[in-house]
C-alpha cells in the first residue's frame, strides 16, 4: 500500500524529515510544501549524529576534503571528550544544507518526492485543534505535479509533518490558554544582531589557521560559525548578556537599541551592511557606536572581517516557546470551514518548539526529532495511533528534560552526548577505534572518567 505524508515547510527539518521517511519506508512517497525560494545565509550546528548519517553525495558537499578528515575521521578521545572543541564541530549554512539536500531528495527518490511551491494555510477550523485548508493544498500539489498527483485526494493522505512554523510565522493553531498560563507561550529572550558574510579565507574547522576558543567568544559577547561548503558562509552573533562573562562595552550597547533599529534591520527586510549606510538619526549613530565595540572585540579575538559593505547585518529576536504536545488530531476543512475528514499531524522543528539562544540546540532538537518521527512510522506504517502514542511519549520527555532549564543545561553530560558525541568514533590510548552509538551514553561516561585527569580544562559552553 503507497502511503503519502504531506510535509509543510522545506527548512532543515522538513527535509531531513522526508529524508529519513524515504529511506526507512519503500513505499512511502512525501509531498513537501515551501513557499519561499529564498537563500538563508545563517549557519548553526546541527547534532553530530546526523552529520554521521548524511548521504554520501551531502556530505562532501557540505564539507571539503580536510574538514571531513577533522570531523568525520576518528579522533584520539582526549581531543573529543567530554566534548568536541570548535576544530570538531560540524556548523553547516542552512540555505546550503536545504540546497544540497532538496537536489538530492529529488535525484535519489524520482517518483516518491515532490516539492509544491505553496503555502499551506491554518484556518480556525470548528474543532479545539484548529484545521487546515487541506484542499487548496492538495490542488496545488496536482496542479504542479499533474501526472503523479493529479487523482491525489485527501483521504488517501495518511499523516502530515508540520515543520512550518517557529519564527515564519505560520500559526497552525493558536495557544490555548492553558498553555499561555503555564508559561509555554512564546517568551521573548533577548535581542540578536547577526552579521552574515562570505570569507574564502575562513575554513571551518582550522580558520585563519588559529584554533578559536568558544568560550573566550562568549566572554565577548561574540558567536561565531563558520561553514566550509562552497559558499563559504560565516555568521557572528552579537547578544546582550552572557553566563559565561561580565558585560562588555559590546554587550552594554544592547540596551540603548532604538526600537526603530529593530524594525528597520528585522530579517527579511532590506538588509544593512556594516556600512551602516541608509541609517539616520539615532539608528545610525546607535549602529555605529556598535560597530565600534565589536570591531573592538573582533581585533582581540582576530577575526578579519571582509569589506565591511559585504557584511549584512540583521536583527533577531530569541524566545523560548514549545507545544506541551506535538501530535494533533487535525481536522480538514474546505475553504468554507466545513470538515470533510482528519489526519494525524506532527509537529516538528521549530514548529513543536524552540529554546533562546544560550541553551542551543533548536535546529538540532528538530532534526533528532525527525529522524525519530521516522523510525516510528516506519515501525507502525499502518498504524497511526500507535506513531502517535509513541512520538508524543519522545516529545513529552523533551520536554520535561530540555526546555525552561537554565542555560548552563548545556553543560549536562546527557545533553552534550545527545547533540555532540553520538555517532562519533574516537580512537582509544591504544589506537582502536571506539564508536558512541545511541545507547552508549554510560560507554562515554565510563571513558571521560577514564581520561579526565589528562583534559585540563574543557571548553564546555552553550552554542547557538
Ligand atoms: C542566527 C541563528 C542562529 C542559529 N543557530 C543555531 C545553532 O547553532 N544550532 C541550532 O540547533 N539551532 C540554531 N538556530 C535555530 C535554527 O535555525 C532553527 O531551529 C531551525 O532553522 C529550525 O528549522 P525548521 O526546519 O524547524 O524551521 P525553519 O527553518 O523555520 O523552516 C520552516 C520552513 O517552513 C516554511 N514555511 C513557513 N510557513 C509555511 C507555510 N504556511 N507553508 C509552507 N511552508 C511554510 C518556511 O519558509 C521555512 O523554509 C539558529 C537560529 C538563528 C536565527
Amino acid at each position: 500500500m503507497q502511503i503519502s505524508y504531506l510535509v509543510a515547510g522545506g527548512g532543515p527539518v522538513g527535509l531531513w524529515a522526508s529524508f529519513k521517511i524515504l529511506s526507512t519506508q519503500p513505499n512511502a512517497r512525501i509531498i513537501l510544501f515551501e513557499h519561499r525560494d529564498t537563500f538563508r545565509p545563517q549557519t548553526l550546528i546541527p547534532p553530530f549524529q546526523v552529520i554521521a548519517d548524511l548521504p554520501l553525495e551531502v556530505r562532501d558537499q557540505m564539507y571539503n576534503e580536510k574538514a571531513r578528515k577533522s570531523l568525520l575521521e576518528p579522533q584520539p578521545a582526549q581531543l573529543i571528550l567530554p566534548s568536541p572543541n570548535y576544530r570538531q564541530t560540524p556548523w553547516f549554512c542552512t540555505g546550503a544544507f536545504q540546497e544540497f539536500m532538496s537536489k538530492h531528495l529529488q535525484k535519489e527518490f524520482v517518483g516518491r518526492f515532490f516539492t509544491v511551491k505553496a503555502k499551506i494555510e491554518g484556518c480556525a477550523g470548528p474543532t479545539s485543534q484548529g484545521g487546515c485548508h487541506i484542499s487548496a493544498a492538495i490542488q496545488a500539489a496536482a496542479q504542479e505535479h499533474p501526472v503523479a498527483l493529479g487523482s491525489l485526494e485527501a483521504s488517501e493522505v495518511t499523516a502530515m509533518i508540520c515543520t512550518a512554523g517557529g519564527a515564519s510565522g505560520f500559526k497552525y493553531r493558536t495557544a490555548p490558554a492553558s498553555e499561555e498560563a503555564a508559561g509555554r507561550a512564546y517568551t521573548p529572550q533577548g535581542d540578536g544582531v547577526y552579521l552574515t558574510f562570505r570569507h574564502e579565507e575562513h575554513e571551518s574547522y582550522v580558520r585563519n589557521n588559529h584554533d578559536m576558543d568558544g568560550a573566550l567568544f562568549d566572554k565577548h559577547g561574540i558567536h561565531y560559525l563558520a561553514s566550509n561548503n562552497r559558499y563559504n558562509n560565516a555568521q557572528i552573533y552579537t547578544y546582550p548578556k552572557s553566563p559565561l562573562g561580565p558585560s562588555t562595552a559590546l554587550t552594554k550597547i544592547f540596551e540603548e537599541m532604538p526600537d526603530t533599529f529593530r524594525e528597520r534591520a528585522r530579517f527579511g527586510g532590506t538588509p544593512i551592511s556594516l556600512t551602516g549606510d541608509g541609517l539616520y538619526g539615532e539608528d545610525a549613530e546607535w549602529f555605529a557606536k556598535y560597530r565600534e565595540a565589536l570591531l573592538r572585540e573582533l581585533d582581540i579575538l582576530q577575526v578579519p572581517l571582509p569589506d565591511h559593505s559585504a557584511v549584512s547585518v540583521f536583527y533577531a529576536q530569541r524566545s523560548e516557546w514549545y507545544w506541551a504536545e506535538a501530535v494533533a488530531e487535525a481536522a480538514i476543512c474546505d475553504r468554507e470551514g466545513n470538515i470533510f475528514s482528519s489526519m494525524p499531524v506532527f509537529f516538528l522543528g521549530d514548529s513543536a518548539g524552540c529554546t533562546d539562544y544560550w541553551k542551543g540546540q533548536s535546529g538540532g532538537r528538530g532534526l533528532i526529532a525527525a529522524s525519530n518521527l521516522a523510525e516510528i512510522l516506519a515501525a507502525n506504517p499502518e498504524d497511526t495511533g500507535t506513531a502517535r502514542a509513541q512520538f508524543s511519549a519522545y516529545w513529552h520527555e523533551i520536554v520535561d528534560s530540555e526546555f525552561n532549564k537554565p542555560a548552563e543545561i548545556n553543560l549536562e553530560p546527557a545533553i552534550i552526548f545527545k547533540y555532540k558525541i553520538q555517532g562519533r568514533e574516537v580512537l582509544d590510548d591504544d589506537g582502536k577505534v571506539v564508536k558512541f552509538g545511541p545507547g552508549d551514553f554510560e560507554k562515554y561516561q565510563a571513558m571521560v572518567d577514564a581520561i579526565s585527569e589528562n583534559i585540563g580544562t574543557a571548553e564546555h559552553k552553550p552554542e547557538e
